[in-house]
């Protein structure tokens, strides 16, 4: 490519969006933009003329009011999925901010129910929040952002925006934002979007995708503060004491994240944020800033949806299974790993025991191929063979190439599967091929954050864990009942070894207690013979 091409297209890039370069490398990551509605290079984010030495990524975290279930988990190792991937194939660091809402009506309404404060609720719940990830192998975010921690830094951005005229302060001391005012609204309502929409602006941008508030200018208008009712938690502001809406909260973290700097590279969250939420987000953030272009590319993870109605798990539909019931009764942590990368990050993802047995396989395949380069690092054979490289290689640069075209996790499977398949069948490999094998294995498990070592000595040690319980529940039950007398070769009479039980039934109570309890926990590993 010539520089005067180079140069070309350099200028269209920066005409066509203000703030962005994008790269002109063929080897670099590609994302779909929800914005664009298209797979573009991972943009670079231009600040005083020359590129962002991070890569700033906000995501919408979570309402901490309740259990957290698979539905949550799912768009949450997908992310994690993506991070790791752009972490690993391109130079510069990733700042990845998690908001997490903990002032909101459910919190309050869970409080109430509860007999707490809010803020011992969603402490509470946000512990459990990160402890189930956690368990789960997604790792932690580099920064969370709180709303109760960032109230004043809110007030400010509302304060903005009222001085801007794009919001306005009603009778009873709410803030909206006023749609009517900002040309950009709308670039993710799927009406406005439309043929119809774009030909009739006005009109649609006047009917409510919410419940109408009589106080609002327009029906699209949406809540930026909500005045105080009752004793709810509040804090006090310029126009009136209350708290804030829940749009206004993600755009202010973003400008913690980027330090006042108008764009953001990545912003993500489940496609069911898409509207009104993100739509929101970007008109009063895009207003703010006074850009076109405040994201760089917006990235939207499909819902979990139950294999049966095809409904997204969620709380409020009840169809929901908690993380803990999952890793207890369901499944393992790769497990469901698995079954999120078998399908394309944006689709929506179903859930059933049948997906978990095929990802079971998926685990299987890459053990048996690593006994194989196991086996084969212990005794190699000295014959002369093809060399293994050039599969090694083959698979290993079609897998990141899947990985870096828009995150085509389920190629790249079918591209390990290949390999140990390939693998499985060799009976033992040249030292250097065995080794380079299980290199590629290894990374590509760590790249999608698959822990197969911890996998397996988690198995064995629950195992081990086990036995050992039933050999020492076993050996207290022979003392309680005078088997062990027997055993050293002492006589008993029956009567003698009924006596004996019954001194001894607290402990014979104990026993059966923890034999019935361990049982209830369903571990594949038990067996009580
Ligand atoms: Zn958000």
């Amino acid at each position: 490519m010539s520089i005067l091409t180079r140069i070309l297209i350099r200028q269209r890039c920066s005409l066509g969006r203000l703030g962005f370069l994008r790269p002109i490398s063929a080897n670099q990551i590609k994302i779909y933009n929800s914005l664009t509605e298209s797979v573009e290079p991972l943009c670079k984010n231009v600040i005083n003329g020359s590129d962002m030495p991070v890569i700033t990524w906000y995501s919408c975290g979570p309402t901490v009011y309740d259990d957290i279930h698979l539905g949550h988990a799912s768009c949450y190792i997908r992310q994690d999925c993506i991070r790791r991937v752009i972490e690993r194939f391109q130079e510069k660091p990733v700042v990845y901010a998690l908001g997490v809402t903990d002032v909101d009506d459910k919190i309050i309404k869970r409080a109430m129910y509860l007999g707490k404060k809010e803020k011992e609720v969603a402490t509470i719940y946000e512990s459990q929040f990160f402890g189930a990830l956690e368990q789960l192998n997604v790792r932690p975010p580099d920064v969370i952002i709180r709303v109760s921690d960032n109230i004043p830094k809110i007030i400010n951005f509302i304060q903005s925006l009222i001085d801007k005229q794009h919001a306005y302060v009603s009778k009873s001391g709410n803030v909206f934002f006023d749609v009517q005012s900002y040309p950009g609204a709308g670039k993710f309502d799927p009406i406005l979007k439309s043929k119809l929409g774009k030909e009739n602006r006005k009109r649609f941008a006047e009917r409510s995708p919410t419940k109408f508030h009589p106080e609002k200018k327009n029906r699209s208008d949406f809540a930026l503060w909500k005045a105080k009712i009752d004793e709810e938690v509040s804090w006090p502001a310029p126009w009136g004491e209350g708290r804030p809406g829940w749009h206004i909260e993600c755009s202010s973290f973003c400008d913690v994240i980027t330090s006042g700097h108008p764009h953001l590279t990545i912003h993500s969250g489940g496609v069911d944020l898409k509207f009104p939420h993100h739509n929101n987000e970007l008109c009063q953030s895009e207003a703010y800033y006074c850009t076109d272009n405040w994201v760089g590319h917006f990235i939207h993870i499909g819902s979990l949806v139950t294999s049966d109605t095809g409904e997204k798990m969620s709380k409020s539909l009840g169809n929901f299974i908690s993380v803990e019931d999952y890793l207890t009764n369901h499944g393992t942590s790769d497990e469901l790993r698995i079954s999120c990368l078998r399908r394309d990050y944006k689709s929506s993802l179903a859930y059933s025991r049948d997906d978990l047995s095929h990802s079971r396989i998926f685990l299987k395949e890459v053990a048996e191929a690593l006994a194989v380069c196991e086996n084969s690092l212990k005794a190699p054979t000295v014959e002369y063979a093809d060399s293994f490289y050039k599969i090694v290689e083959d698979c290993s640069r079609k897998f990141e190439t899947a990985l870096c075209s828009d995150f085509n996790f389920p190629s790249a499977l079918d591209v390990l599967s290949d390999f140990c398949s390939q693998l499985r069948l060799q009976r033992n490999l040249r030292l250097s091929d065995a080794a380079v094998s299980r290199q590629f294995l290894l990374s590509s498990m760590d790249t999608l954050g698959i822990q197969l070592s911890s996998e397996r000595s988690m198995a064995a040690n629950e195992k081990a864990l086990l036995a050992e319980l039933n050999r020492f529940r076993s050996a207290v039950r022979d003392i309680a009942l005078g088997k062990n007398l027997q055993n050293n070769g002492t006589k008993l009479s029956k009567v003698e070894l009924k006596e004996i039980a019954a001194r001894n039934s607290d402990f014979l109570d104990e026993c059966d207690r923890v034999r019935s309890y361990v049982k209830s926990l369903s571990l594949r590993n038990y067996s009580d013979e």
